[in-house]
């Protein structure tokens, strides 16, 4: 796909309408998982031939998956500005990293109302805040909060999954400090977009996913402060995550070892690193301003078509990345979804984007329609979707959606 930040792959796949023939596709699924990009089918290509257990092998195949490994790590810390206080950990996913870090509180934990599922579910003596109506009162309530009772962490969101709204984690940032807390940041949707330097934000503890990071399904990431991870209980326990073992007595590694036991996805973290050095190297502030352009042109289209309803939280003003939640009155949020799918090649997402709080506080249990846009996105491909929504709203469907039995398969 030519895009002007990087090669995606998935962007000349063709698809089957429901009326017959194919097209190409149109990917507005980014948030979910973002295709792959070509610097990183290309990295695991390269290692696959030496596809070997790490660490503890001393044949050449090994060696070179073992460099992979922790060459994989000195790319993510750079990615996003780690100090050498910090720690890179392997997991498999933003959720479980969050599980690994709850795991290692030694306190409670504050929250907003508005969050992934992932950065709620995970904590153990949560504090739940509710979010307000601008982004100044919500970091208000959040200091209200931290002040009111010692707490170890504050856990955010860097960009709503639902919204794509952003937060102002440095200012967030310094207010948990200043009350004693450390900061954690859920990065799954925020890394994707914008470059994130822990240093500079004074970010204590980040999280985000491969998969939706242009790297496959089955790694991600957890950095942070060392001392928590050093002290708590081994994510998982086995080996690899040891210095020395009796049977009546178990002496731990620290961290990343201690959390990482058993044998490690090499090829996933190899994935990951690609991608960090890909998005490294490009201008994220042009992809950023490319995003926001797209962005406007897909808000604006939306206003423009009869019965829209834009989810966002905050003012225009807010910052946001390349994702926007709509529902269309008269139109149930699966039948928009499958019939942008079926008719018109178009992926989208629909439902309560594992945030079921946050939908129901704005009046949405039924959900909605999630477009979120990415590196292989175009201005054709928005112009795409409006043109099938004003379709959609025009003349409905010209299929049953509820005659499919609420499915489409091609
Ligand atoms: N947090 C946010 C904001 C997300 O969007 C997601 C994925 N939808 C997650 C956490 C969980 O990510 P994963 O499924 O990769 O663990």
């Amino acid at each position: 796909c030519i895009s002007p930040f990087a090669r995606v792959s998935g962007c000349d796949v063709q698809v089957p309408l429901v009326q017959g023939g194919t097209c190409t596709y149109a990917n507005f699924d980014y948030a979910a998982s973002a295709p792959a990009l070509a610097s990183v089918t290309d990295r695991i290509s390269e290692l696959l031939p030496f596809y070997a257990s790490v660490h503890r092998g001393a044949g050449y195949a090994s060696r070179i998956s073992t460099t992979s490994y922790e060459d994989s790590r000195e790319s993510v810390s750079r990615f996003v500005g780690a100090d050498e206080d910090q720690v890179v950990v392997f997991t498999r996913n933003t959720t479980d990293s969050i599980n690994l870090l709850a795991g290692a509180v030694p306190g409670d934990v504050v929250v907003l109302d508005i969050e992934h599922h992932a950065n709620l579910l995970p904590w153990k003596n949560t504090r739940v805040v509710e979010a307000a109506d601008s982004v100044s009162e919500t970091v208000w309530r959040i200091a209200v909060e931290l002040e009111r009772a010692p707490a170890a962490l504050l856990a955010i969101t860097g960009a709503s999954n639902v919204t794509g709204e952003v937060l102002p984690i440095a200012e967030l940032a310094d207010l948990a400090h200043a009350c004693g807390a450390r900061i954690f940041v859920d990065g799954a949707q925020l890394v994707p977009h914008r470059r994130v330097d822990l240093a500079e934000l004074g970010v204590d503890y980040l999280a985000f996913s491969g998969h939706k990071l242009y790297a496959p399904f089955g790694a991600g990431v957890l950095v942070g402060r060392r001392d928590w991870l050093d002290e708590a209980e081994p994510y998982l326990a086995g080996g690899g995550a040891v210095r020395e073992v009796a049977l009546d007595h178990t002496e731990w590694a620290c961290a990343p070892a201690r959390h990482e036991a058993g044998s490690p996805n090499v090829l996933g973290v190899a994935a990951i690193a690609a991608a960090c050095d890909t998005l490294a190297s490009h201008d994220a502030e042009a992809a950023a301003r490319h995003e926001e352009l797209l962005c406007a042109q897909l808000v604006e289209g939306l206003r423009d078509i009869y019965g829209v309803e834009i989810l966002r939280l905050w003012d225009d003003s807010t910052d946001c990345v390349g994702i926007v939640t709509f529902g269309i009155e008269g139109f149930e949020p699966g039948e928009i979804a499958a019939y942008l799918s079926a008719e018109h090649g178009i992926g989208v997402r629909d439902g309560r984007f594992c945030a079921h709080p946050l939908l129901a506080r704005v009046g949405l249990p039924g959900g909605a329609v999630r477009a979120s846009l990415g590196l292989g996105s175009s201005s054709a491909d928005v112009d795409r979707l409006l043109a099938a929504l004003r379709q959609l709203v025009a003349d409905g469907p010209s299929w049953s959606y509820a005659k499919a039995d609420g499915a489409w398969s091609p």
